[in-house]
């Protein structure tokens, strides 16, 4: 840090706000002119505080990507506690906090410590004769302009803060509810290192099988690729990598890191409590799930087919998540979540999801052949036979309709239509599963509402509907259907399903927490902690009817707020959420030529409605490592290099 003293760059000093010359004051200090300058004393302070500002993202960076360069400099920190408590606990979080204590003591020794130690780690890695990442040329040209730039220092410093907080993150990691840090796993798919792609989506969660078939993939509805043809196909990617570790039978064994011994029950064991659970356990609290069904994966096993999700995927993958530690306890009902706490549990979570069918509540509902979905698709998914005839009417537009629709013609069914009251790009089900409907046959009456189950002799023979046309948006901004005088006509049918919805029914509620006035669980939004202390609750139980990311994200974010629960801190606190700046969708579109997703490989359509055998077949390696380079990066563009058409590290993603 000796050597040139004097200030250059575009601006001159005169030119620059308060803030910023404190900042420049700060960085000079540092790099050794101090004495020369003879900045007093409080406006190096000031200048201390405004940079420890500035550090408190990038500790934050740290923690978010621990493996990525900032690792490197800790490892290499002359600090000996820093070195110490990485090495003897491995717990990075720890080290941290010694850094954050030894700003609070020396900020300029630390401070020297930190930019010295960035120094010596990239002498060390020219010396090892490394090859460079672009984030470690952008480092190194932050080091050199200190002294002899350090305006452009200073603006370089704050870009690279940027990339490292979660400022400048990708609209897929930043759209993704469980936090999945997509951008990377899909960079590493591209590059064929497929284990270390998938250990990356399990460092989030143990569902990549799972979430890879039935996740309605709100990261590829931000995809930036979109914009030039189409998203990048990042939900069959984890479906990829899932798969081919299956099919190489080298499925790795988790090793459990139980430590603590606080005690963590878990009521209910679908994607919201397994979530939470799996990430407690690798917190290291014991966690036991507590679950009223014989079998566990709630919604996933109970109401989501196996056509499109193998039970043996789901087994395997829950499995994964015992094998972490979490004890499930099945056929236990609990009524009283906060009666745990008196017994050895130290939190609890509840997810306990939403799945009572609505009630259509119209004449005819109660006659014989009249089926409510959730019920309906339990029964199947049990292999309980069921009497629907051949022609069958399903009402509704979201999953559980075009579900039910699916597996009535699995189950013996010729004729079988949706009744919808909106028009079909409104219907809140999968794009893919309406149009696999469409492909297998299945009649959409929309813009349809019933009015009239019709019956003889307490049987169902058919439904009555009327017309609807859209009129004025509602509050949902969907445009409201009101019926179309005089336009009723009747679908003969031998069975209905309702799939208008679910919800949670009275006789469910637990007795010592609150509720709101659309009947689901009450909590503190920011740390989903209930009316009762220690009780946390997130899901569709929380929520009403959502998915199954959505839920995993609220159970982890749960985890979070127990862990903070249990070690006594505030847990009103923010937790921090991926966010994006608006050069992270600064693409260069110009430089783009149009490639189309790959396809998902389909069983054949005639003939697949008759089985439940698995429809979409699934990517190989080449298709994926293929789709994967389509990513363009685009969070990129925060360093201003060109990254279209160029290949990001993935480290650095
Ligand atoms: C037919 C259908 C298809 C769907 N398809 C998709 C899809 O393709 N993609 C998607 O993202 N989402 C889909 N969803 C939505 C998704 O399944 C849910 O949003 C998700 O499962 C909610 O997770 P959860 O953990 O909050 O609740 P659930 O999955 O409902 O799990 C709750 C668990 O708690 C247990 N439980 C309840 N009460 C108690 C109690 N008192 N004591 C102990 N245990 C209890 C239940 O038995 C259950 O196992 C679908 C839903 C349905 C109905
Ligand atoms: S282009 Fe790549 S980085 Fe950008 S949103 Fe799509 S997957 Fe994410």
């Amino acid at each position: 840090m000796e050597g040139g003293r004097k200030m250059s760059g575009s601006a001159t000093p005169k030119e620059l706000s308060p803030k910023r010359r404190r900042m420049m004051d700060m960085i000079l200090a540092i790099g050794g002119m101090k004495e020369e300058q003879a900045i007093p004393l409080n406006k190096v302070n000031e200048a201390i505080g405004d940079l420890k500002k500035e550090l408190s993202p990038l500790v934050d960076g740290i923690v978010s990507f621990p493996d990525s360069y900032f690792t490197k400099f800790l490892s290499t920190a002359k600090n000996a506690e820093i070195v110490a408590e990485i090495k003897d606990n491995g717990v990075l979080k720890d080290a941290i906090s010694n850094l954050e204590k030894a700003i609070e003591i020396s900020p300029t020794d630390a401070l020297q410590n930190l930019l010295k130690s960035l120094t010596d780690t990239l002498t060390a890695s020219e010396a090892a004769g490394k090859e460079k990442d672009v984030f470690t040329e952008k480092l190194q040209e932050v080091i050199s302009k200190i002294e002899t730039e350090p305006e452009t220092a200073l603006y370089l410093l704050q870009q690279n803060l940027a990339i490292t907080t979660r400022y400048g993150q990708p609209p897929c990691h930043v759209e993704c509810p469980a936090g999945v840090r997509t951008q990377r796993f899909v960079n590493l798919t591209r590059d064929r290192r497929f284990d270390e792609a998938l250990q990356l989506m399990r460092d989030t969660y143990p569902f990549a099988g799972t979430l890879g078939r039935v996740c309605n993939a709100p990261c590829e509805s931000r995809c930036q690729r979109g914009l030039i043809d189409q998203p990048v196909s990042i939900r069959n990617l984890h479906r990829f990598l899932a798969d081919n570790e299956r099919s190489s039978g080298k499925i790795k064994q988790p090793t459990p890191s139980i430590n603590k011994d606080e005690k963590v029950a878990v009521i209910g064991a679908g994607p919201a409590g397994i979530g939470c659970a799996y990430d407690l356990a690798r917190m290291g609290y014991p966690v036991t799930i507590f679950e009223s069904k014989p079998k566990n994966g709630g919604l996933l096993r109970y109401g989501i087919p196996s056509y499109r999700l193998p039970r043996d995927i789901l087994d395997e993958e829950i499995s994964y998540v015992q094998q972490h530690g979490v004890e499930i306890l099945n056929d236990q009902r609990i009524t009283k979540p906060s009666e745990l706490l008196t017994k050895g549990f130290s939190a609890v979570f509840v997810g306990t999801g939403a799945s009572s069918s609505l009630k259509l509540r119209i004449e005819g509902e109660d006659a014989k052949g009249v089926f409510h979905a959730l019920e309906f698709l339990d029964d199947i998914n049990l292999g309980k036979s069921t009497e629907l005839g051949k022609r069958v009417a399903v009402i509704g537009g979201g999953n559980a309709a075009i579900d039910s629709a699916r597996v009535s013609l699995r189950t013996g069914a010729s004729e079988v239509s949706i009744v919808y009251r909106r028009s079909k790009s409104e219907m809140p089900a999968n794009e893919m599963e309406i149009e696999d409907a469409e492909h297998e046959g299945i009649d959409f009456k929309i813009l349809s509402s019933p009015v009239k189950i019709l019956e003889t002799g307490g049987k169902v023979t058919g439904l009555r509907c009327i017309k609807m046309e859209l009129g004025e948006p509602d509050a949902s901004g969907r445009r409201r259907p009101v019926p179309v005088p005089d336009s009723e006509f009747d679908i003969e049918a031998d069975s209905i399903v309702v799939a208008i919805g679910q919800g949670i029914e009275a006789d469910d509620y637990f007795s010592d927490l609150e509720y709101t006035e659309w009947g689901l669980i009450q909590t503190d939004k920011q740390s989903l902690q209930t009316n009762v202390q220690g009780v946390f609750a997130g899901g569709d139980a929380v929520s009403g009817p959502a998915t199954v990311v959505k839920a995993v994200g609220a159970g982890k974010k749960a985890a979070i707020s127990i862990d903070r629960y249990i070690r006594g801190e505030s847990v009103s606190q923010e937790i921090s959420t991926p966010r994006i700046i608006s050069a992270t969708i600064d693409v260069d579109r110009a430089q783009a030529t149009e490639e189309r997703r790959a396809a998902m490989p389909m069983l054949e359509a005639e003939g697949r409605a008759t089985t439940f055998d698995e429809v979409e077949l699934g990517f190989d390696a080449k298709i994926s490592a293929t789709e994967a380079s389509r990513c363009i990066n685009c969070s990129i563009s925060n360093m201003d290099i060109t990254v279209y058409g160029g290949r990001i590290d993935p480290e650095a993603t």
